[in-house]
C-alpha cells in the first residue's frame, strides 16, 4: 500500500488518480478513485469523501459533479474528492463491507496489516485526512435510516484549529446545522478531531437512490466552504440553516431498542417532542405491542429508524436540543 503525498502533487493538475488498496481472494484489485485538482495557486488541500457507507450516494454523485465544475484557474490550492471510500460496500449496495462485514465509519485508524475495509481506514487517514488543512464526509442516512438534510460538527474549544468546524458547518448551509459535543469513537471526524482538522460531515435523508435537491446542497455547501477557505472566490450561496441543533454533554440522546421485533416509528423526523411521548413501538408478530419506546426528555428527533426488523441495541432515535429557529 502506498500513502499518497499530497504536497508532491504537481501544481496545475486536473487528473483521476487510482489508488490500490488490496486485492480480493480472486486477485481483483481494490482501487479507490480520487479526483484531483490542485490549481496553478498556493492555498489549503480540502479533502472531501464520499461513500464511507456503500449505499450512500449523494456522497460520490457531487464529488463527480464538483470535479467537472471546478477549473484549474479558479483554485487556490488543493481539493482531493474520494468518491467512494468502502468501494466493495459500493459494489453490493450495501452499509458496510460484504468482504469483512466491517463499518468503515466505526474502524478509524484502521490497520496497515488488517482486513480491507481498516486497510481503506488506515490509508484514508494517512493519505488523506491527516494531510488535509479541511475535511469534508458526505453522508446519506442511507436504507435503514431517516436523517434531515443537515451539516454537522464536533463541538472544540478556541484553543483548537478544529473550532474552525463551526465556522465551516455554518456556511455549508444545509437545512440542519448539529453542533455535537462528541463525535463518538473510530469515525472519519473522530479521526480529524484527534489530529486537529477542522472537519464537518453532511446527511441527508436519501434511501437507496440519489436525492438530487440534496446533491445540489451539497455541490453548493462544498463551495462555500471553498469560500470561506479562500479556495475559490465569490459569494456564499444559499440560505442559513433555520434550525440549529445541539447534542446534549458528551453524546446525543441515542434511544435504542430493548427489545427485538417489529419496528413502527410514531413521530416524524425533526418533529418537537415533550418528554414520555411515545416514539414508536415494536411489536411481535402477532401484532401484540410488546414495548412503546418513551422519549426520555423533551428534544428534536434527529434520527429515526425506518427499517421494521429491530434486534434489541439497535439505535432507533436521536434527540437532540434546538438551539434556535434562525
Ligand atoms: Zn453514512
Amino acid at each position: 500500500m502506498k500513502i499518497l503525498n499530497i504536497n508532491k502533487i504537481k501544481i496545475n493538475t486536473k487528473d483521476v488518480f487510482t489508488q490500490q488498496i488490496s486485492k480480493t481472494a480472486g486477485g481483483s484489485p481494490i482501487n479507490l478513485t480520487l479526483l484531483v485538482i490542485k490549481g496553478k495557486k498556493k492555498g489549503p488541500v480540502l479533502v472531501v469523501s464520499g461513500g464511507v457507507h456503500g449505499d450512500e450516494y449523494e456522497g460520490p454523485l457531487t464529488i463527480m459533479n464538483l470535479y467537472k465544475e471546478l477549473q484549474i484557474e479558479d483554485i487556490y490550492g488543493t481539493f482531493i474528492g474520494l468518491v467512494v471510500a468502502n468501494v466493495p460496500a459500493f459494489e453490493s449496495g450495501t452499509r458496510c463491507s460484504p468482504i469483512d462485514g466491517l463499518n468503515l465509519a466505526r474502524i478509524f485508524p484502521g490497520n496497515i496489516n488488517g482486513s480491507i475495509t481498516e486497510k481503506i481506514a488506515f490509508w484514508m487517514g494517512e493519505s488523506l485526512i491527516k494531510q488535509a488543512d479541511y475535511y469534508i464526509d458526505l453522508h446519506s442516512s442511507g436504507s435503514d435510516m431517516e436523517m434531515p438534510q443537515m451539516c454537522g460538527y464536533v463541538i472544540r474549544d478556541k484553543t483548537n484549529k478544529a473550532f474552525f468546524s463551526k465556522k465551516m458547518a455554518e456556511v455549508f448551509n444545509a437545512k440542519v446545522t448539529w453542533a455535537h459535543g462528541d463525535s463518538g469513537e473510530g469515525r472519519t471526524l473522530s479521526f480529524a478531531r484527534d489530529h486537529d482538522i477542522p472537519s464537518i460531515y453532511t446527511e441527508c435523508p436519501a434511501s437507496r437512490n440519489v436525492a438530487l435537491e440534496d446533491t445540489v446542497a451539497y455541490l453548493r455547501g462544498v463551495k462555500n466552504v471553498m469560500k470561506l477557505t479562500n479556495m475559490i472566490k465569490g459569494e456564499y450561496e444559499g440560505q442559513p440553516s433555520k434550525i440549529y441543533l445541539k447534542g446534549d454533554g458528551n453524546t446525543d440522546k441515542s434511544i435504542k431498542a430493548t427489545t427485538s421485533g417489529f419496528f413502527i416509528p410514531n413521530v416524524q423526523i425533526l418533529e418537537y417532542v415533550k418528554k414520555n411521548t411515545v416514539l414508536g413501538k415494536i411489536m411481535d408478530l402477532t401484532g401484540e405491542v410488546i414495548v412503546e419506546i418513551k422519549s426520555p426528555v423533551d428534544g428534536i428527533i434527529g434520527l429515526r429508524r425506518l427499517l421494521p426488523t429491530v434486534n434489541s441495541g439497535d439505535n432507533i432515535f436521536l434527540l437532540a436540543d434546538k438551539i434556535s429557529d434562525e
